[in-house]
Order: C-alpha cells, then structure tokens, then sequence
C-alpha cells in the first residue's frame, strides 16, 4: 500500500484508550482520518476520532466488520481478536502488527520459546500446565511464575520464593522463570515499517511502582554504559527484524547484576516506557508508530532533552469522577508537560494521566520529578 496524504486514506485503531488517544494527536499533524473500536462509550479516543465504532475488539466479528472498510488496522491494546485480524489480513487489509505477531505476544509461553529457538537472550525457563506440575520443574525456586495469557501491568505474576509458597500458585498453564537479580529495568522501543527500515530510541529506565507493579517513573536516557545501551538497541533491532513485524515493539530488558542483557518480555504497540517522547526526542513514538504502519520513512529518534516521566495514578480507596489534586502549582514548574487521558473515573492505581518533566540535567529532572510526585493526587469528587 503507498502512503497517501490525502483525507481518504482509512486506518482503524483496535481500543480508544490513552495510547489510541495520543496517536490521534499525531496523526492529526499527517492529516490522516483515524477509526476507533472500544467497547466504552466513553472510551478517551471518542470525542476525537473521526469514526468511534462502539464494539468488543476481542470478538472476531466485531473486529472484521470494523476493519473490512479500512485500508490499514492497527492496535492499541494487544489483547484483541487475533482471529479477526488474519480475516481481515485474508482479505487484503494491511494489518500493522501482523496478526501472527499479536497471536504470538498473547501469549507469555510463545513468547518465551520464540525468544530461546531463535537465540534472543532471555531467561531460563519452563512451561507447566498447572500447579500440580510446577514442584517437579526446573528452575529451582526462588521463580517467578506468569499465567501464559491474559496477564498485564504485573496481575499474573508472582514470585514463588520456596516450596511452600507452591500453595498459592496459580493453577493454570503458566511459565515458570529463573528469577533474575535485576540492576535495572530497560526499555527500548523500535520501529519498522513495511521496506524493512529500523530506528530504535535511546533506552530508558523504568522504576516500578512499589506495590502496584506498574511503571510509575521513567528515566530517559538510562544511566547506563555506553555499551550497554548500544547492546540493547541491538537486540531490539535484530528482534523486530527477526519477527518480521511491521509497526512499533516495545522491548523491555533486564540488566542483571552481572551486567547481562535479558530479554522479559515485548509489547507490539505504542508504550508507557515511550511517552516522553512527545516533548523529548525529535520524534514522538505515536509519530514513529504511524510513520512505521504507512510505510512512510522513519522519524528521527535522538532526544532533545533528557526526561523524567511520571505516571498519573488514581489515588488508593477512590473511586469516581476525578479530580486532580495541586495541577495548577506543578503546572507553574518551568519543563513540567501535562497530559490527562479524559478517563471518567478514577480508579486505585488507574493511569489517569503522565507528565513528562523535561531539564537539560537528568538529576535536577528527577529532583523535580520527586516534587512534583509528592504534590500530585487523583481523587474521586465527593
Ligand atoms: P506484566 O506483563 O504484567 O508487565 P512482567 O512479565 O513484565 O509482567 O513482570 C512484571 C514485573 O515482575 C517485572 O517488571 C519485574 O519487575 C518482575 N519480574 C518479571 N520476571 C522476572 C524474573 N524472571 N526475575 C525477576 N523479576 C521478574
């Protein structure tokens, strides 16, 4: 399919949620008219989007008949109806990931033997079918286990840290992992598109929220060597040639104690770990992602600024209409970028918004990170 900067060209997102949301912002600058499909009326795309289809994107119908009208389908979420895209992909449509790739990702399990058949380091592990099976596998605990499918932002993992934790476990087919001594957690997003053109962003660095396992800092670039951040733009260029893919993949990477580079898992679509990017590299991963799904040479990755992203979560025990509590004394922070989703209720730990806090100094960046940390709230209006 050639690009084509005129308004008829048709692309279709599977979800409307934040990362749909901000993709919208760039492909309005490409003036290109985007469909979504989200079950939520309110889904945060709706306002914005030029065709809001109100249905299941985990349904094969729902997903075929959205996509059949369009030129080009992509996802927000990867949690879609992998059947539905090889229909449409049967029919002619260009489907960016490909659905074999979205197949693959659901699925923890493939996931892992993909990476180990094809020489991508990772670490050791097993499948196991239920809990029953997990006392006989290696590796040895301490071991983390992953239900293979329908897990996301840290729900379907559990460290089993000694044989009487085994009690607990998930009884379910699951992947059972080494468990790594981390130094930090990387993340590299790349992009191709359909010529086989690769650009990769400088890594970043991810701190997790300490209860909630969801990223809740992002440092970019990473404090790292040299090396090592070369290594892992490596790694995740060979990997998105490896796949085949078409479109953005979030990599993410531990880097061990011993200073090794391992592979944890991939993300085929636009990235928590990339929203800096908006305001702190040349290109933004929206951008990238849809200059990479038309085939349209690839944007230029290098940062302007060193950033510190901080996710907006909803505040514990509060559910409802959001408010937002100190926005106007960090809005007065010079390099302080605000970005809300329009979600209508809050919810503990719901990503509600992110702000990217920019400074030519990284230190003095996570200085006012911190600040700005303390300061933020989203709670429910009474
Ligand atoms: P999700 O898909 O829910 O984000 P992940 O597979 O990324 O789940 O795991 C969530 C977190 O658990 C990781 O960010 C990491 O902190 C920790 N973790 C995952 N796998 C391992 C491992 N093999 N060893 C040590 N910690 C791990």
């Amino acid at each position: 399919m050639e690009p084509r900067f005129y308004h008829d060209l048709r692309l279709g997102v599977l979800g409307g949620g934040q990362l749909g949301r901000m993709f919208l912002r760039a492909a309005i600058d490409f003036n290109v008219r985007i469909a979504v499909l989200d079950p939520n009326s309110a889904a945060p795309c709706r306002r914005f989007c030029s065709d809001f289809v109100q249905g299941d994107f985990k349904d094969a119908d729902n997903v075929y008949d959205f996509g059949k009208r369009l030129d080009v389908v992509t996802i927000e979420i990867e949690n879609v109806s992998a059947a539905g895209l090889y229909r449409l992909e049967e029919k002619g449509v260009s489907v960016y990931p490909q659905a074999r790739i979205v197949e693959l990702v659901q699925d923890k399990g493939l996931q892992k033997q993909f990476y180990h058949q094809r020489g991508f380091p990772t670490s050791a592990f097993q499948l196991v079918e239920d809990r029953s099976a997990l006392a006989a596998a290696t590796p040895a605990l301490p071991a983390v286990q992953k239900l293979r499918r329908a897990g996301y932002d840290g729900r379907g993992v559990q460290v089993l840290a000694d044989a009487s934790a085994l009690k607990h476990a998930f009884d379910a087919p699951s992947v059972l992992e080494a468990k790594v001594p981390i130094a930090k957690e990387l993340s590299v997003i790349t992009a191709r598109n359909a010529q086989g053109a690769v650009e990769s962003y400088p890594p970043v660095e991810m701190a997790f929220h300490p209860t909630a396992n969801l990223v809740e800092h992002l440092f970019a670039p990473a404090d790292i060597d040299e090396k090592v951040g070369r290594r892992a733009r490596e790694i995740a260029e060979a990997l998105i040639t490896e796949l085949d893919m078409v479109g953005l993949l979030a990599v993410e990477l531990f880097l061990t104690e011993t200073g090794e580079l391992l592979i944890n898992e991939i993300a085929p679509r636009t990235h928590n770990s990339g929203h800096h990017t908006i305001e702190a590299n040349m290109t933004s991963q929206f951008e990238q992602h849809l200059r990479a799904v038309l085939n349209l040479p690839l944007g230029d990755t290098r940062m302007k600024s060193p950033a510190v992203m901080i996710n907006i979560l909803g505040a514990e025990g509060q559910r409802g209409v959001p408010y937002y509590k100190n926005l106007e004394a960090i809005l007065a922070i010079p390099g302080a970028k605000l970005h809300l989703y329009g979600k209508a209720e809050t919810r503990p730990m719901r990503k509600m918004g992110h702000i990217t806090m920019l400074h030519q100094d990284l230190a003095t960046a996570r200085q006012k990170a911190r600040e700005i940390q303390q300061q933020l709230a989203v709670e429910a209006v009474d």
